[in-house]
């Protein structure tokens, strides 16, 4: 079986006037485009899902006559940043999972073969499946075999279910389930579009801000929502287990306009900034940001170390993907292609000691380039502070880095570096003169979650939280 792993952002829409909510899908999805770039697909209930390949932008235009025809009171959609797979369409989402139901998927299902063996006895062979086809398979095989209603077969997949995973499905009668696992791994809400008197279901808040729409609340932790005529209700498979809310989110992935279970990313991100400074506290003459996601982490750095905050880096907006993210470029070269693509401004940093502030470093890819074109600016010394912790872990919980090999702070530290070693090894593998990380205990206070509360598993290399029983 190939396996592909996936991340992505989902989106569902419902509404009770009987408006259609094509456009809703368009908006939303639009607003979460951030979270997966190489594919998008929407699904209402007649289950023959529309895919098209790269940005939703890209192909609007020629989407539009199909999209138009769609309408509906209901649909559920998908943008797609994959790992192993390639970007074909044929993994885009929502999948069909016979002619019943769509089913998308934001997450990875880390123990496939359960479900592939339970299918094979099933005599349903599922090779050249995804981890979110086999689960929608396995779902239809508790469906029938059981004549479950809906609630009882979700809770049962959630007990063979290893992983991370958000799902939302359509079925052929016009019904929208959204499902979250029992950790809460990844992140999703509900919210209320008045005007069209739709219950939506989003990634992240910002895809219901963008409309205008407001945030009820987020799906909790175990629980299915289900929207059909009667309204909205819904289910809990919460068995106590622990939360795993990850981490990464608050500092790299989600839109810092979003609101998580509760916390604002954005004043997470400045947070986080601030602790970096009180961990540090070195002399600079500037603080600088790595554009984009790190500008709050800056901003918060600069305010409680007093050194000014300038933007001393700047993306090529010209440039024809300058805008795409580079961390979750599938390919290597193409991270390379997006890192070149920033610039310095030489009177901001010319002459000047640096502290240049970034969420993350990852593979160690962007990181050399970013320094190299500040040095290349005139600056007299670059020190890089990263809000997230040393990453020497893989992620199987559904962000793109699944090896130990492809981490720079294990290539050069080892899977259980601390933050010292981390500081020194890494700043020679980038060219930096002093790296600063947060440690957990900076990261768990800038988000303002406990340390039970969130998946660190990137971090420590302990991966309990990913087993099926609570710890
Ligand atoms: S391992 Fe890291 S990136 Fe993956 S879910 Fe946990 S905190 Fe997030």
């Amino acid at each position: 079986m190939t396996e592909i792993k996936e991340k992505c952002g989902i989106f569902g829409a419902y509404s009770y006037s009987g408006s259609d909510v094509i456009p809703l899908m368009i908006t939303g999805l639009r607003a979460l485009q951030h979270r997966g770039q190489e594919a998008w697909g929407i699904s209402t209930s007649t289950i023959n899902p529309y895919k098209q390949k790269g940005l939703l932008t890209e192909n609007l235009d020629k989407s539009v006559p199909i999209l138009e025809k769609m309408t509906s009171n209901a649909a559920i959609g998908h943008l797609r940043y994959s790992t192993v797979g390639g970007s074909s369409l044929r993994h885009a989402q929502p999948m069909a999972v016979g002619n019943k139901f769509a089913i998308a998927h934001n997450g990875t299902i880390s123990d496939t073969k359960t479900l592939e063996k339970n299918l094979k006895e099933r005599g349903i062979s599922p090779n050249g499946c995804n981890d979110t086809t086999l689960a929608g398979y396995r779902l239809q095989t508790l469906l029938k075999e059981n004549n479950w209603d809906w609630y009882s077969a979700i809770e049962k997949l959630a007990e063979e279910l290893v992983g991370a995973y958000c799902f939302l499905i359509i079925t052929n009668d016009g019904k929208v389930f959204a499902i979250r696992d029992t950790r809460g791994f990844r992140p999703l809400c509900i919210g209320y579009h008045k005007q069209t008197e739709s219950y939506i279901f989003a990634s992240e808040s910002c895809g219901l801000y963008v409309m205008g729409a407001s945030l009820v609340r987020d799906v909790k932790q175990g629980e299915v929502v289900r929207l059909d005529k009667n309204g909205m209700d819904s289910f809990s498979f919460y068995k106590g287990e622990r939360a795993a809310h990850c981490a990464f989110e608050y500092s790299y992935f989600a839109h810092p306009s979003s609101i998580i279970d509760g916390r604002s990313v954005y004043h997470a991100r400045k947070e986080l900034g601030k602790q970096l400074a009180m961990l540090y506290n070195g002399e600079a003459d500037v603080v600088v940001p790595v554009p984009d996601s790190a500008r709050p982490a800056a901003l918060g750095y600069a305010m409680e170390s007093g050194i000014a905050f300038e933007e001393g880096l700047m993306k090529d907006r010209y440039a024809k993907r300058g805008g795409i993210r580079s961390f979750i470029e599938p390919k290597m070269v193409d991270r390379e292609r997006i890192n070149r693509w920033m610039v310095a401004v030489k009177e901001i940093v010319n002459n000047k000691d640096v502290i240049v502030v970034d969420d993350s470093i990852v593979r160690g890819t962007s990181s050399p380039n970013i320094i190299k074109t500040l040095r290349n600016a005139g600056a007299k010394s670059v020190k890089m502070a990263v809000t997230f912790p040393p990453i020497t872990n893989p992620c199987y919980a559904g962000i793109d880095f699944p090896t130990h090999q492809e981490l720079v702070a294990y290539r050069t530290c080892g899977a259980n570096a601390t933050v010292e070693k981390a500081n020194k090894e890494v700043a020679k593998a980038i060219g930096a003169d002093a790296v600063g990380y947060n440690g957990i205990k900076q990261l768990c206070k800038g988000i303002g979650l406990k340390e039970t509360e969130l998946c660190l598993s990137c971090n420590t290399g302990d991966y309990r939280c990913l087993k099926r029983t609570s710890d």
